[in-house]
């Protein structure tokens, strides 16, 4: 039966970083994947996380199996981070644990397939790479509509244009802060137009925050994620802690469904379970254990996600600088105005292979780099490099 199997191509970015791994220059720089990286280049594990490990190491709780929704605690701490904790739409929610955020999106994408089976997914362009897979393989059809910057946010003109064929139960899929790839988020006005468009055309966001804390903060990178809740009867979000508690390979995340009345939480939550169930039957316990401690600390927790913020800030400040400094098109500049580790460099692929081949400097083929992979001490080397293939 494997004849049967189609042939694939290796992943684009797990491909580049196998080949960055095999290339000897010591100065090469992994701007790949979206991960985290200190001035060593090592993803850290927060003082935070280590702390609840040991104290989770001591008290050695039962391995036990779980409740479906996985661990209740957090969930009720993960629905108050994203909603609010004075918000009065907290008892409208049905929150899952999840294997991370993709876990999320495909919960939430077999969710709308029962729900809603004939319901287009229209998800941005330029878009995470993995957002169309996911949905497909739920089975939803998938469209594309425009991500582009304007003056203030994002060019919501162009989105309302595009969307001129989205049907009454379609899913519009938003980045809730830190867009993947282009780091363009939009304004707070634009936040209130999109949410007035699905009104009106009754389509239902599914908020995608997979970088909530390395926008403008933990609780300003819900602003967008608030107002749809506020103005609308029915939001999905996905939510990942991969990123801002650092726990990338220990999958934990949510899924959300703010429901349009309380009766109809019960009914949500039993679909949501049975979908996981069908699948890996239980989230992982011990990720939401920690998570559970690391809320606990929420003191240190935020300082932490502040320090790598605002190093990712600096990062990107003195990168635009240098550029500017160095002679590089005007068009660099915008990264200037872009929120967390993602920016999209108005280079072809061809120049981004040359960036690979002479500079050791490594990010996707669609321009895309994760602003953390670069070293402060390397920002002049990256510049110069950059407006060399720019040139
Ligand atoms: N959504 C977006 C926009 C992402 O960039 C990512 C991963 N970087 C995810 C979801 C998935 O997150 P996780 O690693 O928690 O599965």
């Amino acid at each position: 039966m494997l004849h049967l199997l189609p042939t694939l191509l290796p992943d684009p970015i797990w491909g580049l970083t196998a080949e960055f791994q095999a290339d000897p220059r010591p100065e090469k720089l992994d701007l790949i994947v979206g991960v985290y990286r200190d001035e060593n280049g090592q993803t850290p594990t927060l003082d935070v996380v280590k702390a609840a490990e040991c104290q989770l190491a001591e008290t050695a709780a039962t391995k036990a199996y779980r409740p479906l929704a996985g661990n209740a605690s957090f969930n009720a701490s993960m629905t108050r981070l994203l909603l609010g904790d004075t918000s009065t739409e907290l008892e409208r929610a049905a929150t899952i644990q999840t294997v991370g955020g993709t876990g999320a999106l495909r919960l939430l994408g077999d969710f709308i397939k029962l729900a809603q089976p004939a319901a287009t997914i229209w998800t941005t362009d330029p878009g995470y790479i993995n957002h169309r897979p996911i949905f497909e393989t739920s089975g939803l059809r998938v469209r594309d509509y425009p991500w582009r910057q304007s003056a203030e946010g994002i060019d919501v003109d162009l989105i309302f244009h595009c969307l001129a064929d989205a049907r009454p139960g379609d899913v519009l899929l938003i980045h809730g802060c830190c867009h993947n790839p282009s780091g363009i988020d939009p304004s707070a006005e634009d936040w209130t137009e999109i949410a007035a468009f699905c009104a009106k055309r009754e389509l239902v966001p599914l908020v995608d925050i997979a970088y909530q804390g390395f926008g403008d903060g933990l609780s300003e990178d819900t602003a967008g994620l608030h107002r749809l809740v506020e103005t609308l009867p029915l939001v999905l979000c996905s939510a990942s802690c991969s990123k801002n508690m650092g726990l990338y390979c220990d999958r934990l995340g949510v899924a959300m469904v703010v429901a349009p009345e309380e009766r109809a939480i019960a009914k949500t939550m039993r679909n949501l379970e049975n979908l996981g169930r069908t699948n890996y039957s239980m989230p992982p316990e011990h990720s939401a254990a920690v998570a559970n401690l690391v809320f606990n600390a929420k003191a240190q927790w935020v300082a932490e996600l502040d320090a790598i913020r605002n190093r990712v800030s600096y990062l990107r400040k003195e990168l635009c600088d240098t550029l500017e400094r160095q002679g590089a098109p005007a068009s660099f500049q915008a990264l200037r105005r872009h929120k967390g580790m993602f920016s999209l460099l108005p280079l072809s692929p061809t120049q981004m292979q040359r960036l690979r081949s002479e500079y050791g400097i490594y990010g996707s083929d669609t321009g895309r780099v994760n602003i953390a992979g670069l070293r402060a001490a390397d920002l002049s080397m990256a510049a110069t490099a950059i407006a060399d293939v720019a040139a």
